[in-house]
């Protein structure tokens, strides 16, 4: 079935579209968490990061950075958020693998992140299983 995506890559339903090439589109984020929030999407509708062969996130990471660089002359912004929901359980929601780039401001509010606290030894023991 067409994801949201797909239909906005097919023309479909309307877009602000910044970029395009053979691998992929950039639009601007309907709903954005700061304006000129846009997101780098893949042509090919792999439902997530984990999916997507190394070449191709290759590109798209390319193509962020392009996106990371006009944010910057344009908005003057001073850095940017660089974010993949990977997955439903990382608060995906549109299954289509897509690269959120964010501008942001000095002072600006930070991301917030929820924290766990490691018991003695837990992190050494866990960092050995997770080695590779
Ligand atoms: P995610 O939660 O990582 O799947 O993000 C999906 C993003 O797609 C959200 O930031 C939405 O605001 C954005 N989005 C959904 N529909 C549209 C649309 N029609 N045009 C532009 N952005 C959209």
């Amino acid at each position: 079935m067409d994801t949201i995506f797909d239909k906005i890559i097919q023309g479909e339903i309307p877009s602000t579209m910044i970029h395009e090439d053979k691998d992929c589109v950039v639009i601007m984020d309907i709903n954005p968490v700061i304006k000129g929030h846009c997101l780098v999407i893949s042509r090919k509708s792999y439902p997530t990061f984990t999916q997507c062969p190394q070449e191709e996130l290759s590109h798209l990471m390319e193509i962020a950075k392009a996106a990371d660089t006009k944010l910057r002359q344009v908005l003057h912004c001073d850095g940017t958020n660089i974010v993949i929901n990977n997955g439903p359980a990382a608060g995906q929601e549109v299954p289509h693998l897509h690269i959120h780039v964010i501008p942001r401001y000095t002072g600006g509010e930070k991301v917030i992140f929820p924290h766990e606290v490691y018991q003695e030894g837990e992190m050494k023991s866990l960092g050995k299983k997770l080695d590779f």
